[in-house]
């Protein structure tokens, strides 16, 4: 037996080498059954209760807490000292459990306390239906046998140790948003979490072992080449973080670096942590564009009013009355103003992404109401508005200011877009369950070359027909938001020199 338990030594995991040393101290004792107690590393709380009896989880806690709390097992640890019991009928330390099956089934106990490095770590019990079975001989036995068995239990339980907190490490890993990179001294790859494969688009396997940039040329992805280089240079200046590009994705990143031994860390490797910072990156450059483009786009209109101003001032001091196309002007350089402070909010209000209301409304409401605020700039471009409304339009549901605008953007650049004189044909029908809306008009239309990119945020199409005609390239970005926001969907055709027809189509909730 003790040659057997000594062999328990290449074992490393902890429930075969519990299991294998009540068996073989059983079997060589003629034992029944028996029963192990293990505390933790520290001694401290109860690791494992290993019986032969298959209890629920409730039962076993609640054995295990009276056992060690006023039983035999207590008693021994208490003590730390082996204990022989003769007859169970007699001695106190024995708690019988469930009262008559065991008194039948347990008559005579050998308790043996197990040490490693001198500290107390669990208590083996041993059991037979028979008084009087075990012998100082077994006793001593048994305690041979827990001495031998310390050392492997000492092995398994560190080797359990190290699972559990390598268990941890990766719940914690597959759980973290950024992207984990571990890497050795060489740039090899020894871990890569899952945001770190959903980036690479890779699977683990192809990761592994290889070096950033043998990975770079195999993935065909310059973003690590770029990685392994802005690392090195990091490394040389003693640089913990920098930044990262994407170019590929659009997408920034900042990545962190630290050393996994920092004693050694030129031996040891590296933790990789890539943030993904595109959207505050986006806000940014959103923010700085929107300055720069309201300060830029503000000056005109502002010199233009101070123009006039001085020359109706010029005029009412020599007593004459000022030009009344003067005035016209100036009205127009405030409408133009007026829009780029408009736009501004509109983005500051497309950041906060405030929730949309859901009120149900005439659509006809929203289309008049949308109508009307155009009326000043039709009348200036002396252009014609036709109104193809379908008679009984179905009521809608949503947020209807932030429709309004929607809309407002969408005739604002049909006439904005369309020279003076031009027509504007606004439309609106419901059908299977969508209301449909649409406006065309029949001005400088937009090069079919720069229509992909219509819809992004900033765009503006550049042609020399409409380099006089100043805005932001915000509004419609913003159209497509509320639209897709409210379950729809935007859509336009253009031709260049004919004109366009801007259109979105909303789902009809009831
Ligand atoms: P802005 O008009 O402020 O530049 P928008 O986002 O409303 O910004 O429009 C983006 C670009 O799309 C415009 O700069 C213009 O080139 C083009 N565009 C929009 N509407 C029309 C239209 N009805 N006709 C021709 N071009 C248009």
């Amino acid at each position: 037996m003790l040659v057997q338990i000594a062999r328990l030594l290449a074992t490393l995991d902890l429930d075969d080498v519990l299991q294998q040393t009540i068996q073989l101290t059983t079997q060589t004792v003629g034992a029944a059954r028996g029963t192990f107690f293990l505390l933790d590393a520290q001694g401290e709380s109860l690791q494992r209760f290993i019986s032969a009896q298959a209890y629920d989880a409730e039962t076993r806690e609640i054995v295990s807490r009276r056992v060690l709390e006023q039983g035999l097992a207590g008693w021994v640890m208490m003590n730390q000292q082996s204990a022989l019991i003769e007859d169970t009928l007699t001695d106190p330390r024995w708690v019988v459990l469930d009262a008559e099956k065991e008194r039948a089934r347990v008559r005579s106990v050998l308790c043996v306390p197990f040490f490693v490095e001198g500290e107390l770590r669990g208590v083996m019990t041993l059991e037979h239906p028979q008084p009087y079975h075990f012998t100082q001989a077994h006793l001593r036995l048994v305690e041979a046998a827990a001495n031998q068995a310390a050392a492997s239990l000492r092995n398994a339980q560190l080797f359990d140790r190290v699972q559990a907190q390598q268990r941890e490490l990766q719940a914690i890993l597959d759980s973290v948003s950024e992207s984990l990179l571990v890497l050795d001294r060489l740039f090899c790859v020894r871990l890569a979490n899952p945001a770190a494969l959903a980036l690479l688009g890779a699977q683990e396997s192809d990761v592994l072992g290889f070096n950033l940039e043998a990975l770079a040329a195999r993935l065909d992805n310059p973003f690590l080449a770029q990685l392994a280089q802005k690392l090195t240079a990091a490394l040389q200046d003693a640089q913990s973080r920098f930044e990262l590009r994407d170019e590929r994705a659009k997408r920034d990143f900042v990545v962190n670096v630290a050393s996994i031994d920092a004693r050694r860390a030129a031996e040891s490797g590296y933790v990789l942590a890539l943030s993904d910072v595109s959207s505050l990156k986006d806000l940014t450059r959103l923010k700085t564009h929107m300055i720069q483009m309201a300060s830029h786009d503000l000056k005109n209109p502002i010199g233009v009013l101070r123009n006039y101003l001085d020359v109706i001032r010029a005029d009412v001091d020599s007593g004459l009355l000022p030009d009344r196309r003067f005035l016209e002007n100036m009205y127009k350089a405030l409408a133009r103003m007026e829009a780029l402070v408009v736009n501004l909010l509109n983005v500051q209000r497309a950041e906060e992404t405030e929730p949309l209301s859901r009120e149900l409304f005439d659509p006809y409401e929203l289309i008049n109401a949308a109508l009307e605020d155009m009326l000043p700039s039709l009348h200036v471009r002396q252009q014609t508005l036709i109104q193809n409304l379908q008679p009984n339009l179905r009521p809608l549901k949503g947020d209807f200011s932030r429709l309004r605008e929607a809309i407002n953007n969408l005739l604002d650049n049909a006439s904005k877009y369309t020279p003076e004189g031009g027509e504007i044909v606004v439309s609106a029908y419901s059908e299977d369950e969508r209301f449909t809306f649409s406006v065309k008009d029949n001005g400088y239309g937009i090069p079919a070359d720069q229509q992909a990119a219509i819809f992004q945020p900033h765009f503006r199409a550049t042609q020399a027909a409409t380099r006089h005609i100043s805005g932001s390239g915000i509004g419609l970005s913003l159209v497509k938001e509320v639209i897709e926001r409210h379950g729809g969907q935007v859509w336009f055709v253009s031709k260049e020199g004919q004109g366009s027809t801007f259109g979105f189509w909303l789902p009809i909730l009831t």
